[in-house]
């Protein structure tokens, strides 16, 4: 049988084995299970406390207060909070949200079912290489614009946008700046001690954490920004996201995030020289390119495109490798929007392979996956 490889990491990693081990105390009833809203009985307490110390990590992590940070489901949740909940407090003037055409569909769908609510939504287009244009970025700033939305490193082509920059202009005008990191927190450099970002969203499962668990870092800039809850209930997290919360999810994330930052600077050399091994073993191919570009990337994802070849039939000849056509959100229905962001015609879309390598990937699964991709790329040139 042959060996399978996992190279999708950017869609989802599996839970590291000391992050398991910790969070299986916080679950039966040796454990640490209560409710940490429970403060009559020293149950409730106990979660509190770890609670609390798992929320001084993270925000330790990142470089924020550690009431700064609200716990969600998901980035998705955290990307809808952010900016239905800042869209919809503001009053009647401050209705202009502006975005890229190649965020992640939860920033987009956001968008789009608030511009049926009658919020305009200005959406920038990306250079060939899905970078933002800054001087277009400012030239659309209204007095009305509440919001700008952009991703620090896409999913789909790695590519990192210039958040730094952006963060000056939204400081300059007054505008609140939500930056979606779920492919950069746990993975690459980002501390907002150095940066002005007033909304943050990302999650667990990215760096080794249990699914299911995300956050809103929310800047505490004397109550300037105001947030109004998508959920309903009981007032944990400030009243900002009710529910029960998953202190055993929590906890998962806060040591996912510790090993990750601890290894992050080893984990990027080591990954960087992977991917490069990837490129040299493939860049011979005839007629085949990266889509984004190599140098200003995530040296976590590698996505190329194989001229005349389809994407689907290449996955069905490597089925013993993990790799993806595009997002995992969008990859069963549409084909890419980030791809077409950069001009891509339709048949290079589906000629385009997403490669995302992660903490399990060895040098000899990228050999492998180089000779299984020379073996089908021939035989598909041959009998396609
Ligand atoms: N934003 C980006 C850039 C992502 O890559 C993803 C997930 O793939 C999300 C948002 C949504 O994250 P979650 O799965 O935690 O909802």
């Amino acid at each position: 049988m042959k060996k399978l490889i996992y190279l999708d990491y950017a869609s989802t990693t599996p839970v590291d084995e000391r992050v398991l081990e910790k969070m299986n105390n916080y679950l039966t009833i040796d454990g640490i299970f209560g409710n940490p809203s429970s403060y009559s009985h020293l149950f409730g307490i106990k979660a509190k406390e770890s609670l609390e110390r798992a929320r001084n990590n993270i925000a330790n992590i990142i470089g924020s207060k550690p009431n700064e940070i609200i716990f969600t489901s998901s980035a998705t949740e955290s990307i809808n909070l952010a900016i239905k909940g800042t869209v919809t407090i503001s009053n009647n003037i401050k209705r202009h949200i502006i975005t890229n055409v190649s965020e992640h569909k939860s920033v987009l769908s956001t968008c789009s079912y608030l511009e049926k609510l009658g919020i305009k939504i200005t959406y920038l287009n990306n250079s060939n290489i899905g970078l933002i244009d800054l001087n277009i970025l400012e030239k659309k700033i209204k007095n009305e614009t509440i919001l700008i939305s952009i991703m620090h490193i896409n999913n789909e082509i790695g590519i990192i946008q210039n958040i730094e920059k952006i963060s000056e202009i939204c400081k300059e005008k007054n505008i609140i700046f939500h930056v979606d990191a779920t492919q950069s927190v746990g993975k690459y450099p980002l501390n907002l001690k150095n940066i002005n970002i007033d909304l943050l969203s990302f999650s667990a499962h990215k760096f080794y954490g249990p699914k299911g668990i995300g956050v809103l870092y929310i800047k505490n800039k004397f109550n300037k920004i105001q947030i109004k809850p998508l959920i309903h209930g009981g007032g944990q997290e400030k009243g900002i996201r009710s529910g029960t919360l998953p202190v055993h999810q929590i906890i998962g994330m806060s040591t996912a995030l510790s090993i990750a930052q601890t290894e992050m600077k080893m984990e990027i050399i080591r990954i960087k020289k992977l991917k490069k091994q990837l490129w040299d073993g493939l860049r011979n191919i005839k007629d085949i390119y990266i889509n984004g570009n190599f140098c200003n990337c995530s040296p976590f994802i590698l996505n190329i495109g194989f001229k005349n070849i389809f994407n689907k039939i290449l996955m069905s000849e490597l089925n013993n490798i993990a790799i993806s056509s595009s997002s995992s959100c969008t990859s069963n229905t549409q084909t890419s929007h980030v791809l077409k962001s950069l001009g891509l015609t339709e048949k290079l879309i589906q000629s385009s392979v997403r490669f995302s390598f992660g903490r399990f990937t060895t040098k000899q699964d990228i050999d492998l996956t180089i000779e299984h991709i020379q073996y089908a790329i021939k035989k598909i040139r041959k009998y396609y």
